[in-house]
């Protein structure tokens, strides 16, 4: 230390640059002029701390007033870059899962999008045009959904967990309600079934185990107090093998026997068969309604292919019940979820949703179309790197997992490309595809980098290949 400076000076803390200097910077202007001058005086502030721990620690040694300004200005376009791309914005989902709940499930389709901006302004949403008198909020979504899942009835919440809470609480509550020891299984992480009945104020009643339930283990469980017989499908679990659970037909006799109500929470809301797609194991609403259910509750953003949303089907007074239920008022969704659910519902009805949901034609894609357009990929991308450049970009075979809580057993193979590259690793590569922009959602399988055309849109493609070309070359 220089004898006769002051321990300020000589750790260069006396030319750290004012909060006032920080906000005069290019970067800080452009922060202030979307989020306002309080916030951007916040992360200037935080820079400062940065730059002054720095300098007392002696990780930084004082580079003078212009550089520690212009320091500071690049630690704050670094902060606000990465606020940024912490928030909403379009990517390209990569990884061939059709229903990513981490990537906001399904992408909406064209129609759905239009009735969005189109009920961005002021729309009816509890008003009759009709009358001019205040009408039913969500009327013909539910309606439309009643119709297209043959239940008498139907009603729209936030999305499927509060399908569950609200059909258990005002159906079980202060009673008994029976579920099998199989079906208690967490869906998604912070959506535990057995929590979900024991908030709802209902009494459990587990019975079974957790392979094999038997009709007769339901029925000596039926005490004066049960409501509701419950039936879950397991969605991302699977017990394989020895295993029996009876069908909604049969539970369904038995809880009319007994004058109960049935309740299935189906999840993931297969409107029709999906066997020939893989997806044979999730129950189709409309059979589960048939075969005598109550009440069936399912997603709106899994299956359905439309926004966060959860329906509730089935008998009229049940619906009715459930409707004028005062927690309903805490569940029930807004004018945009309605606008982007009639046309998809719509899109079922005429039987167009292979051709028009973009979850079913994705699911549909056939190999041909998928294994040409990854080969036509493939080679745009190599044309534009060009040779000797240590990147090989490959067609290959992976697995596709629907996703979302979908069947977890099904892995159809399906053209993939591979992506490697001589001097980089995996996960830069990765990386690389992550921080482009739109970013770029890859999977790492085997040590190689691969795409999954399936949930690419065509009109993606340009976009991808110039992310790929950038993490390459
Ligand atoms: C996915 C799922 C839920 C939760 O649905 P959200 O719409 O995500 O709330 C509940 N039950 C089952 C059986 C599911 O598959």
């Amino acid at each position: 230390m220089k004898t006769g400076s002051s321990p300020e000076e000589s750790s260069g803390l006396s030319a750290l640059p004012s909060v006032d200097a920080v906000l005069k910077t290019e970067a800080a202007r452009g922060f202030a002029s979307r989020c306002g001058n309080d916030y951007a005086a916040e992360y200037a502030r935080d820079v400062l701390n940065e730059l002054r721990d720095e300098l007392k620690s002696g990780v930084r040694s004082d580079r003078g007033r212009e550089q520690l300004l212009s320091d500071a200005e690049n630690l704050f376009a670094r902060a606000a870059r990465s606020e940024r791309r912490r928030g909403m914005r379009r990517l390209i989902n990569a990884t061939g899962v059709i229903v990513h709940t981490n990537l906001g499930r399904a992408p909406l389709s064209e129609s759905s999008i239009e009735a969005i901006v189109n009920s961005a302004g002021y729309s009816p949403v509890e008003y009759d045009l009709e009358t001019g008198q205040r009408g039913r909020r969500g009327e013909r979504a539910e309606r439309l959904a009643a119709e297209l899942t043959g239940a008498e009835d139907a009603l729209v919440v936030n999305n499927c967990a509060a399908a569950a809470v609200l059909v258990l609480t005002s159906l079980s509550e202060g009673g008994e309600a029976i579920i099998s020891r199989g079906e208690l299984v967490e869906i998604g992480g912070d959506f535990r079934v057995p929590d979900v009945m024991k908030r709802s104020g209902a009494e459990l009643v587990e019975v079974g185990t957790t392979n094999r339930t038997k009709l007769k283990d339901y029925e000596n469980a039926v005490t004066e107090s049960t409501k509701l017989i419950v039936k879950v499908h397991p969605s991302n679990y699977r017990i394989v093998g020895f295993t029996s659970v009876p069908g909604v037909r049969d539970l369904a006799e038995l809880a009319h026997d007994k004058g109960l109500l049935l309740f299935e929470d189906a999840g993931s809301g297969a409107i029709g068969d999906l066997s020939r797609f893989g997806l044979g194991d999730e129950p189709v609403i409309r059979e589960s309604v048939e075969a005598g259910a109550d009440v069936v509750t399912f997603s709106g953003d899994k299956l359905l292919g439309s926004v966060q949303s959860g329906f509730i089907v089935g008998k009229r007074e049940v619906i009715g019940r459930i409707r004028s239920h005062p927690l309903y008022r805490a569940f029930r969704p807004g004018k945009l979820t309605y606008a982007a659910l009639e046309p998809v519902l719509e899109s079922f009805l005429r039987g167009a949703e292979l051709e028009e949901v973009p979850v079913l034609r994705m699911l549909s894609t056939t190999r041909d179309d998928l294994e040409k357009r990854t080969a036509d990929f493939i080679s745009a991308v190599r044309e534009k790197l060009g040779r000797d450049h240590g990147a090989s970009v490959e067609a290959g075979e992976s697995d596709s997992v629907v996703g979302g809580g979908s069947a977890p057993a099904v892995h159809p193979k399906g053209p993939v490309v591979r992506l490697r590259h001589l001097k980089r690793t995996p996960n830069e590569i990765e990386s690389g595809l992550r921080n482009s922009d739109p970013a770029v959602i890859s999977r790492i399988e085997d040590d190689v980098v691969i795409l999954d055309l399936r949930t690419v849109p065509e009109r993606d493609e340009a976009d991808l290949a110039s992310a790929v070309i950038s993490a390459l070359y």
